[in-house]
């Protein structure tokens, strides 16, 4: 079973996805983290897209879709999540065609659904976390990179939620909740 986690930063798709990879040995095909992976070991790549990812901007789609193609090769287990992957209509089309090519499909989105207040704070939290645990900080977690994260997410990424439910594979689910009861009621979906 393969799915996309859709919603906007801090609505909690990584620490969902990251339950579903242990509770259903599922793989997590984070764009997010194998970018944040080349910029830290310093590849050309890493380096390309380093300002662009502390600014709060996309990185580009040949980019994004190009790592997409390359996990697709590899075992996807209890199947795949997306996770910030896709996030424009290109990358979704893109990902529809790679997926068709490879005899596979996407069974579920399921959209966070939380409120900007809350993204703010949670974002912030985070990185005040981080920080009192001495752990590095995200270069993106500041009200100024937030800002134009959401921004892009609006501009860019929410148009993702009328395509996916024209073809009527969208949920909603209440990311508001905690963490355990977001949890249940994605298991909940995917169970039915
Ligand atoms: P994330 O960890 O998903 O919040 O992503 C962190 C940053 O990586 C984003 O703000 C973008 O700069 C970049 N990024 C991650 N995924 C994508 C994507 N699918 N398309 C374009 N840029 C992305």
């Amino acid at each position: 079973m393969n799915i996309i986690l859709l919603g906007p930063p801090g609505a909690g798709k990584g620490t969902q996805a990251g339950h579903l990879v242990k509770a259903r040995d599922m793989v997590q095909l984070s764009t997010g983290d194998m970018l944040r992976e080349a910029k830290d070991s310093g590849t050309e790549m890493g380096n390309m897209v380093a300002d662009v990812m502390a600014r709060g901007d996309l990185v580009t789609d040949e980019i994004v879709i190009g790592l997409i193609r390359e996990k697709l090769e590899g075992d996807n287990k209890g199947g795949f999540i997306f996770d910030g992957f896709p996030r424009t209509l290109e990358q979704a089309d893109a990902l529809g065609k790679l997926l068709d090519e490879a005899g596979q499909g996407i069974d579920a989105v399921i959209e966070l659904k939380v409120n900007d207040e809350v993204l703010v704070d949670r974002i912030v939290g985070r990185a005040e976390d981080a920080r009192k645990a001495g752990q590095p900080v995200r270069a993106d977690d500041n009200a100024e990179s937030l800002k134009i994260r959401l921004m892009a997410y609006y501009k860019q990424t929410s148009p993702l939620i009328g395509y996916y439910y024209a073809k009527d594979m969208l949920t909603s689910v209440n990311g508001l909740g905690t963490m355990a009861e977001v949890q249940a009621e994605i298991a909940d979906l995917l169970d039915a």
